[in-house]
């Protein structure tokens, strides 16, 4: 059996796909929300010839909806970079803004009597209540962006669903790939699309 997302092969009674977690069996859970399940794959083409005018058809159908494959990457890119905030990083931000803020009323004899508790409790304050707030933010951030990257993702999966006698797992449906598959066949770097997906 051949994962339909990324083409890995899998063993028999697998239920989802080690290398991209794709859910592989056809499970009952089809609600919203939820990524729209790939259509089984056609078989490859035997000859050489064949499946090169097959690849150019298929490249020509996901030319189409390339744009789509751009912002999917632009999507997992910034789900990569956005991080979650840290405590630590707070506290040490936290540590210096109480020290200048500290200073500063120092400086102008406006010190309170039990001056190094006020410390204390100021950058607590500081570091908890941005703490919280970049966490609200980063939630907040993020569930758009899994929100975006589900609708993306669903649209291309309805169109690869669409895609007739289709042998190429998703991972392989953006243009650029097939691309460079063709080329690769034609000058003879890639001999068969299945040595291409085992490397
Ligand atoms: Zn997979």
């Amino acid at each position: 059996m051949i994962c339909r997302k990324c083409g890995s092969v899998l063993e028999e009674r697998q239920l989802s796909c080690p290398f991209c977690g794709e859910v592989v069996a056809s499970g009952k859970e089809g609600t919203a929300g939820k990524k729209v399940e790939l259509k089984a794959l056609a078989a490859v083409p035997e000859d050489r010839e064949k499946l090169l005018s097959e690849l150019q058809r298929l490249k020509k159908y996901f030319l189409a909806i390339r744009g789509k494959y751009g912002v999917m990457e632009d999507l997992w890119l910034m789900q990569l970079k956005w991080q979650e905030p840290s405590l630590i990083h707070w506290a040490l931000g936290g540590f210096i803004v109480t020290m200048l803020v500290y200073l500063m009323l120092y400086g102008a004899g406006l010190l309170p009597q039990v001056a190094l508790s006020f410390f204390f409790i100021l950058w607590g304050s500081i570091t908890s209540v941005g703490y919280i707030r970049s966490g609200r933010i980063y939630e907040a951030r993020k569930a758009r962006i899994d929100a975006d990257l589900r609708n993306v993702e669903n649209d291309v999966r309805n169109y690869y669903n669409q895609a007739d006698a289709c042998f190429l797992p998703l991972d392989y449906s953006d243009p650029r790939v097939i691309g460079e598959l063709i080329h690769g066949i034609e000058n003879g770097t890639i001999k068969s699309f299945q040595d291409y997906r085992i490397s």
